[in-house]
């Protein structure tokens, strides 16, 4: 897995003329967004959490970039117009860590290049081409093992003698290099002042050649790909390979599905694609840091993770509410279970089936909650821990938690919430709401693929638990962290694919971040919202009780009305959505999670309107 890019952005881009005077290169914009972003997008598609850009000319256009894309470090070559791209990839060095891409700024190019340099099995590795005739071609002249010897711009003398008869293979601008070649490079670069002006490329081919360290061209003949460097080549960039990039890349195109069901949610490609990975044994240390690092980083999503921690297991959502009812209660403790909505009698259920102690605390589906009553219960003395909802999904109502809590912790009681269908649809802090322990899954709004849950942990109260009986043997919180802890491995098989997508799943939720992936769903809510008063249709919760993540909808009052050919209506379209889950009202469910936009809300609400149209409603 390679976790870092360095894109080398230094250059003057002078053969532009007054197009980069005052501009980067890597900020030509083709169709509205430049070239250098749509790279930064297809790196972070392709995986890479850190991307480290080496500045020089117009410096502030990359960090204002980088204002926009947390993943991105940008690293300034003060003496960039002194020196050339090895110049500017020696002051980047000591933020790589191990294997990286290293890019140039000025170019466009298919996204398959990464796949194709990640899956290489050699570690040091150039991008190539068949000819261009763009123009500027850096030519690579490399032996029958695919060992690069020579670099440079005229043909004839990079190629050698047998010029005519080798294959012809130019420098894309794309390579994929490890540390140790890494730092041979830079201590060739610093072994003589008057290298100052060299080119990445060429120290690659002396250490190639003399340095023990191969790197191999890996030639692809019709690979879709352009250099900028003048406005001749930017012209033909933009008119025969951009359309062929964008050709080869829809062919990868996953079939669209909107899920409008409140989870498994609709996920990118780039997540689906990251479950297409080598093959892995679990015990792996590399399979364990990907483990560790998935847990840190859900944690930081909603606390420090200095006082919180992640314990995951192969499960569903209901597993990991499973996993906290089960281990959380102490022995002999009693638990007070909020139920006003189904998965609040699912955690009730969860803690009959465990024979824990427990009273259930009844609440209107629709209704919030008493607090005055529920606080009446706390101040009881009975109760040793509290289980609670966040966002009851039956009914779109949100529990307001940053009451009711802090409450439930003035009184000495343990916090269990499941915040399954809340976690990273929202901005929360755990710590500030009073929560101990907080569940959730890998497949709603953290939008990776379901099969993991997990439950996050305050430390304080996870300590706890280590000398407590356990009620269950493969769900028991403490010990499946306390064998992380000690080996850096899962107790048992983990979903290992679900993992890779899970981690993709995270670094899109960085670059979107939480407030703003609130902001999306907020926003196709209230396109919902307003279609559904136009039609005429009831919602069960009044709006400010509402989360925006799922709406439950009255069903229409005519006998026309049929769930399931509104939903065969809507998935023939591309549309899946859900019934109701309350037995005694009718009711239809339209979520918002997942990786939908509000173009795609908006049709939706076209084609509902038509179904309701279809059967006289409006
Ligand atoms: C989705 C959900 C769950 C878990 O459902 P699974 O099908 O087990 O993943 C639990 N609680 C709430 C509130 C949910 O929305």
């Amino acid at each position: 897995m390679i976790r870092q890019a360095v894109i080398l952005a230094a250059g003057l881009g002078s053969r532009f003329g007054s197009r980069t005077k005052e501009m980067p290169k890597g900020f030509i914009e083709i169709d509205g967004i430049p070239i250098v972003e749509r790279s930064v997008r297809k790196l972070i598609e392709a995986g890479v959490e850190d991307v480290i850009i080496g500045t020089g000319h117009c410096a502030s256009y990359y960090e204002d970039l980088s204002k926009r894309y947390p993943c991105i470090r940008t690293v300034q070559n003060a003496d960039y117009a002194a020196t050339s791209s090895m110049g500017t990839l020696a002051v980047c060095a000591s933020l790589v860590e191990g294997d990286f891409y290293l890019l140039e700024s000025d170019i466009i190019y298919d996204a398959a290049g990464l796949f194709v340099l990640a899956n290489d099995v050699r570690r040091d590795v150039i991008l190539a081409s068949g000819a261009t005739e763009s123009g500027d071609e850096v030519y690579l002249a490399y032996g029958s093992d695919g060992r690069l010897s020579r670099v440079g711009k005229d043909k004839a003398k990079v190629l050698g003698p047998s010029a005519d008869s080798s294959p012809v293979a130019e420098l894309v601008g794309i390579s994929k290099i490890g540390k140790v070649t890494l730092d041979k490079m830079l201590a060739y670069y610093k072994s003589d002042p008057a290298l100052k002006k060299i080119d990445y490329e060429t120290v690659l081919a002396q250490v190639s050649v003399s340095m023990e360290s191969p790197v191999f061209v890996r030639r692809v003949e019709f690979y879709a790909w352009a250099e900028m460097d003048d406005e001749a080549m930017l012209d033909r960039a933009v008119k025969h390979v951009w359309p062929r990039i964008q050709e080869n890349e829809s062919l990868h195109a996953v079939r669209r599905e909107v899920l409008l069901d409140p989870g498994p949610s609709t996920t990118s490609d780039s997540v689906k694609y990251a479950q297409v990975c080598p093959d892995i044994c679990p015990r792996e240390a590399e399979f364990g840091s990907l483990v560790g690092w998935c847990a840190e980083s859900l944690t930081s999503f909603v606390a420090d993770p200095k006082d919180y921690t992640c314990v995951m297991f192969g499960c569903s959502g209901t597993g990991a509410d499973e996993a906290m009812v089960s281990s959380c209660v102490p022995p002999g403790g009693r638990l007070l279970v909020v139920d006003n909505g189904a998965y609040g009698a699912r955690l009730a259920k969860i803690a009959s089936v465990y024979k824990i102690d427990m009273d259930v605390f009844k609440g209107s589906p629709s209704e919030p909650l008493d607090l005055a009553a529920l606080e009446d219960a706390f101040k009881s003395g009975r109760y040793s821990s509290l289980a609670i909802v966040y966002h009851e999904t039956t009914t779109g109502l949100l529990n307001p938690l940053e009451k009711i809590c802090p409450l439930a912790k003035r009184y000495g009681l343990v916090t269990l919430v499941d915040a399954v269908s809340a976690y990273c649809g929202m901005p929360m802090d755990l710590d500030a709401l009073g929560i101990d322990f907080a569940s959730a899954t890998s497949n709603k709004h953290i939008q990776g693929m379901a099969g993991i849950g997990f439950v996050i942990c305050r430390r304080s109260e996870l300590e706890k638990q280590k000398d407590w009986p356990m009620r269950s043997y493969y769900l028991n919180i403490y010990d499946q962290y306390r064998f992380f802890e000690e080996t850096g491995q899962t107790r048992f098989t983990p979903p290992v694919q679900t993992f890779y997508a899970l981690r993709q799943a995270i670094l899109e939720t960085r670059q979107e971040t939480v407030e703003r992936r609130f902001a999306r769903y907020s926003g196709c809510w209230n396109i919902l919202v307003a279609a559904l008063k136009e039609m005429g249709l009831k919602m069960l919760v009044k709006e400010e009780h509402q989360s925006h993540f799922i709406t439950a909808v009255l069903v229409p009052d005519t006998p026309r009305y049929s769930f399931t050919r509104m939903h065969d209506y809507a998935k023939e379209r591309g549309y899946t959505i859900y019934p109701g889950k309350l037995g005694n009202i009718g009711t239809f469910r339209i979520a918002n999670m997942g990786d939908i936009r509000p173009s795609e809300m908006e049709r939706f609400v076209g084609i509902l309107r038509d179904y309701m149209h279809s059967i006289g409603v409006c």
